[in-house]
């Protein structure tokens, strides 16, 4: 385990070090600072010295090393029967950054009696999948599948490696690039490369009010989560992938988590795979009100979303959420009730197929982005459509 590294030298003994450290691991001792065991190189005192005595110890790999680097990864998510979205997605822009940094794109499909993804994963745009299959892969496990991802980047040393930014790529990813000792920025937004070969990575800081992007220069590979709905579903072609078996000896590692029973997450909400979504803002006046927009949502088999307004307002729950700081959708039909679209829950849903806006505001802004728009009262507005489609589906 490595610490800050302090220059005894530099060192003044002013302590600035110490105030700032929010894991009390800096103290003094003979007018010097000294470090213990509960430093997690969060860097905090880095800034606060003003000799710069302090450091963190980082192994830089040279240009020549880095170069060994090829090809742009995507970690393949299924749920052993086919991928989930995502993983087409990240194939989909995988390949722009290949053909920006002239490699191949590869998956990585670990399972057991995975094969028949093969040729779909090839469809969509894989060059090649690197494979590993065994019953201790049947379903998914932080170290195992660790594990089996880090000798396989170790053995064909991947430029780029993707993930979905979901509970499980999130999970897997930040596993991997802690054993890599390689840098990992999670919820991209967006992704492209330098005029150097880096990969850059967009995301939201500081509570989404400024987009960053960031680079890893110094390591390889450079890895990143990516949101669902991000980025489009790339189009099927006829392309076949090479299949690169890989041999990992399970022997070898412990697995401190035994499956007992396999309950399979039945998601009630599936907004990032709705083709329809009602979303309700705070122009729905109080939490009862929301009960209009999920009968409408239910009579149309559309799922419901939620500006932030409303969610904060706690009128119905965080997975609601669409926005900046919520989900990204990108359904067919995006209906808008009682929300003024602003920038943060545009940065949701503008990539909608259709947007219709209910507003009783004819200058709100969602109706700038709206393909159709309707001004008036979303509480008149929404049962009438709602008894209108009941009668014509019953008719
Ligand atoms: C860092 C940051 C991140 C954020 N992230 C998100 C995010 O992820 N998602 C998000 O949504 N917001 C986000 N926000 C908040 C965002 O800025 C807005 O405050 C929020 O989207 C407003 O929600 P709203 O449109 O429901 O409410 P309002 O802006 O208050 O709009 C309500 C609208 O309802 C209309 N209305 C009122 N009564 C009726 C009626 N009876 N019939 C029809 N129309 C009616 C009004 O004309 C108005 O246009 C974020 C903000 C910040 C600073």
């Amino acid at each position: 385990m490595s610490y800050v590294t302090i220059n005894k030298e530099a060192c003044i003994g002013c302590g600035a070090c110490v105030d700032v450290c929010p894991q009390s691991a800096l103290y003094m001792k003979d007018d010097k600072v000294e470090v213990n065991e509960k430093c997690n190189l969060c860097g905090a005192c880095i800034d606060a010295c003003p000799v710069n005595a302090l450091s963190i110890p980082r192994e830089i790999k040279d240009s020549a090393c880095l170069a060994d680097y090829r090809g742009v990864w995507v970690l393949v998510e299924h749920d052993g029967k086919k991928p989930v979205n995502v993983t087409y997605e990240l194939i989909g822009e995988g390949r722009k950054l290949a053909e920006k940094r002239n490699t191949y794109v590869g998956v990585v499909l670990l399972g057991n009696n995975v094969s028949h993804m093969i040729d779909d994963l090839g469809s969509y745009g894989a060059d090649k999948v690197f494979l590993c299959q065994s019953p201790v892969l049947e379903h998914y496990r932080t170290e195992a599948y660790g594990d089996v991802i880090v000798d396989m980047v170790k053995a064909y040393k991947p430029e780029i490696v993707l993930s979905g930014a979901t509970t499980q790529g999130r999970d897997l990813a930040g596993f991997v690039a802690t054993i890599l000792e390689t840098g990992l920025t999670a919820d991209c937004t967006g992704l492209d490369i330098d005029e150097n070969g880096n990969l850059l990575q967009t995301r939201p800081a500081f509570g989404g009010n400024i987009m960053a992007t960031i680079l890893c220069p110094n390591t390889r590979p450079q890895m990143s989560t990516v949101r669902p709905k991000v980025f489009p579903v790339p189009e099927k072609t006829d392309k076949k992938p090479e299949v690169i078996n890989f041999d990992f000896d399970f022997s070898k590692i412990t697995i401190r988590t035994e499956v007992l029973e396999y309950l399979p997450f039945e998601e009630k909400i599936s907004l990032a795979d709705a083709e329809i979504i009602v979303s309700g803002g705070r122009g729905l006046g109080k939490p009862e009100n929301f009960e209009i927009i999920k009968e409408f949502a239910d009579t149309i088999g559309a799922a419901v979303g939620a500006s932030r307004a409303a969610v904060d307002a706690g009128w119905i729950s965080y997975e609601h959420q669409v926005g900046q700081t919520g989900k990204t959708v990108r359904p067919k039909i995006y209906i808008a009730c009682g929300i003024s679209g602003s920038v943060q829950h545009l940065a949701g849903m503008k990539h909608s197929d259709i947007i219709i806006a209910i507003n009783k505001d004819p200058e709100a802004p969602i109706f700038k982005v709206a393909s159709f728009g309707i001004v008036g009262d979303v509480m008149t507005i929404i049962p009438l459509m709602t008894k209108e489609l009941k009668k014509r589906m019953n008719a």
